[in-house]
């Protein structure tokens, strides 16, 4: 059994903007997700956001009250740890869903946030359990928020259209969990659900780590002195493997450098100097739970966010980099994250794509689209394993919007 302290996995936080994903998870873990100033003048998330809590039992309570994300039960008695969780915040917003796509790469298992005060679906909620299908997500909970302001018919109401809405799809058979995020009502069912519901996955740590960045960072607080002065810093997850304080890796497809009129991407080489997981320090660090890992970097590398997308691993055993990609495709029938909903037509001979890749997203355009195989060459590299997932969008109505799955080949 793993240390419960330390994230063992990932749960997603997906559904409509507003329906209460970045309140529920300052209540379950405390931090407020949303850091950036422009997302707190907007008030949405704007970047994948992410958090820890530790899950306790209470050992002299029974069923949903033994459960809390606070040590202290309420009860008076002291909880022991079961597990520790990284969630990881998506944007709700229609505009924002490459962000989310790039999230579903790291995601374990998800909540759905659903408002028990608006109808259900709406249009991000569709469009966002249908990206869960896709990327083939099946531990799901949903979460009915904002019980607090409806009354009882309603919420039973809108529990119907929940079910209706959930049938034949990936989370027909996922409870559905009444709380307010707010006034943090039935949390303790919340979190036994979360608990039964998305277990950690079966991990294989002999596997060579690959590490998905999501996030990069400068750390170092303007006009420090050059001697205090902290390496890169990059965020993310490991899909696999095992990463060592010291290990020498590669961050791939790396960095744009411009030789004689042609741009090529270089790979860049550095060394592990810190793992945190959460927010603690570890020594070695396996799948599950976001990492904060410090690299001798020139932290001017890793700034907002400069490597998110690429990917990192021990020197010499990273996926290949590609700059067309061929693959197969299964498309949806219909385009549902907005108030209209259009057919999907066939692939086009020379239509942009979004594809998002693991955490990378880039766009590119098809060059073949011949019997199952569709190929397309892209405007930035990426650096994946044949047989990973790419989840395409296509512009409909001025917007890139989910239309269906590939497998690279
Ligand atoms: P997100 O876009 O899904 O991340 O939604 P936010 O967490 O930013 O919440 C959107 C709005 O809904 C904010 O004004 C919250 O205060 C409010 N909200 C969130 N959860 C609840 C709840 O349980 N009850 C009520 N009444 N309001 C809530
Ligand atoms: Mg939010």
């Amino acid at each position: 059994m793993s240390d419960p302290l330390i994230p063992s996995v990932n749960i997603g936080v997906v559904g409509h903007v507003d329906h209460g994903k970045t309140t529920l998870v300052s209540a379950l873990t405390g931090l407020w997700t949303d850091r950036h100033s422009e997302e707190i003048k907007r008030g949405i998330s704007i970047r994948l956001g992410y958090a820890d809590a530790t899950f306790y039992q209470c050992p002299s309570c029974k069923g949903s009250e033994a459960y809390s994300t606070s040590q202290k039960c309420v009860c008076g008695a002291k909880g022991e740890p079961v597990r520790t969780i990284s969630f990881v915040d998506a944007p709700g917003h229609e505009t924002l869903m490459a962000t989310m796509l790039s999230g579903s790469a790291l995601m374990d298992g998800a909540m759905l946030v659903i408002a028990a005060n608006e109808r259900c679906p709406q249009p991000q909620t569709k469009e966002h359990l249908m990206a869960l299908e896709l990327v083939g997500i099946k531990n799901i909970v949903i979460v009915q928020n904002k019980i607090d302001v409806v009354s009882q018919a309603d919420a039973m109401e809108n529990y119907r259209q929940i079910r209706k809405f959930v049938k034949g799809t990936i989370a027909e058979k996922a409870p559905v969990i009444p709380v307010s995020a707010q006034k943090k009502i039935n949390f303790g069912a919340l979190v036994q659900a979360l608990n039964e519901y998305i277990p950690e996955p079966e991990r294989n740590p002999d596997e060579e780590p690959l590490l998905l960045i999501a996030r990069s960072f400068d750390v170092n607080k303007p006009g420090c002195s050059w001697r205090d002065v902290k390496g890169g810093v990059i965020g993310g997850s490991l899909t696999q493997g095992v990463f060592s304080d010291g290990d020498d890796i590669e961050i791939r497809p790396g960095l744009k450098v411009q030789v004689e009129n042609q741009i090529v991407w270089e790979p860049i080489q550095t060394k592990v100097t810190t793992i945190n997981s959460g927010s603690k320090r570890v020594q070695e660090a396996s799948p599950g739970g976001l990492l904060g890992v410090g690299t001798k970097l020139d932290p001017a590398l890793t700034k907002s966010d400069a490597l998110s997308g690429q990917v990192a691993g021990h020197i010499g055993h990273l996926p290949p980099v590609w700059d067309k990609l061929a693959f197969t495709v299964k498309l949806m029938e219909r385009v549902v994250g907005s108030d209209d909903e259009f057919t999907i037509d066939p692939l086009r001979h020379k239509e942009p794509l979004m594809l998002s890749v693991g955490t990378a997203v880039t766009v590119g355009v098809v060059v073949n689209t011949k019997k199952d195989v569709v190929e397309v060459v892209l405007k930035r590299q990426v650096c994946a394993a044949v047989g990973s997932q790419i989840a395409i969008s296509r512009q409909v109505g001025g917007r890139w919007r989910l239309i269906g799955m590939g497998t690279l080949v």
